[in-house]
């Protein structure tokens, strides 16, 4: 393994390039992460390798998917093939099913921001092989993904990803820690898969198409914001009161009104 920064990459904001250089947070995200020789771990992102290289010293192996060609060849000087297996792609277009078949994941990156939501429903395609996910993100982001409900930033991220996963947030990293600095906060978000057993039976076409509507317009009530689905009786039948707002609405709420919807349309 090298140590090398790769010298005179401009950062490309297309892909959301912020590079980690503080130590002290790059090693506080590793040992969050905790990776262990044996686990197999996937980084989205990898860049020039800041919490790459932490991984591989800790775990011995890393699989990586990079966009960046760049980015990619400078990869294949720091690592030999033991160490990193690299998928040049782009890691929202790619198969995840394809990605080591058959074990479970441990998934983690400093993720592009203006990819983060799309990806992280590309990655629910796995979740029932995925042990854990560690991700940065801007912090409004994961507020937004672990927000409860009657919170200001309870929303359609925080339903759809909740259904699936256990959340914690860990903790902020600051603008400081990267070149080129972002304009903000970061945190890490620790993001577990339900055991399929546990998770309620659901419509999942309709489940995201009546929380999308209900959180479209946010003041509404319900009556009024699923109303293309449900009538008053309807959403009553399912013990929810059609004059709440989607906010009030817990996880298991939104699962109810979807099932009926989808029952509805049959
Ligand atoms: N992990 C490095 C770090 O912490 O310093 C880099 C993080 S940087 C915020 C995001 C990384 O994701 C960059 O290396 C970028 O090239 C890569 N990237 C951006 N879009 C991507 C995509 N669609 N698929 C795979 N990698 C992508």
């Amino acid at each position: 393994m090298k140590q090398e920064w790769l010298e005179g990459h401009r950062a490309r904001k297309r892909f959301g390039q912020n590079f980690l250089h503080d130590r002290h947070w790059i090693e506080r995200i590793a040992r969050a992460i905790d990776p262990k020789p044996g686990d197999a771990l996937v980084e989205i992102g990898p860049g020039q390798a800041a919490l790459t290289r932490e991984v591989i010293a800790m775990a011995g192996h890393e699989t990586a998917v990079e966009i960046d060609r760049d980015l990619a060849a400078f990869l294949r000087t720091q690592f030999s093939e033991d160490e990193l297996s690299l998928i040049e792609a782009d890691a929202l277009a790619l198969d995840w099913q394809t990605v080591l078949p058959g074990r479970r994941l441990r998934i983690l990156g400093n993720l592009p921001y203006n990819i983060s939501s799309p990806l992280l429903f590309a990655l629910t395609t796995v979740a029932d092989r995925v042990i854990d996910q560690h991700f940065m993100l801007q912090r409004e982001v994961v507020d937004r993904m672990t927000a409860e409900p009657g919170s200001k930033t309870y929303g359609r991220l925080s339903v759809m990803l909740q259904y699936r996963y256990v959340m914690h947030k860990l903790f902020d990293v600051p603008p400081g820690a990267f070149v080129p600095a972002p304009k903000v906060v970061s945190s890490i978000v620790r993001m577990q898969p339900r055991p399929v057993e546990a998770l309620e039976s659901v419509d999942s076409h309709y489940f995201s198409l009546v929380v999308a509507a209900a959180f479209q317009q946010r003041r509404k009530t319900l009556r009024n914001a699923v109303s293309k689905f449900l009538d008053e009786a309807d959403i009553e039948s399912v013990g929810i009161n059609p004059g709440a707002r989607a906010e009030a609405l817990d996880v298991s709420a939104f699962v109810r009104l979807a099932n009926a919807a989808a029952l509805k349309a049959k």
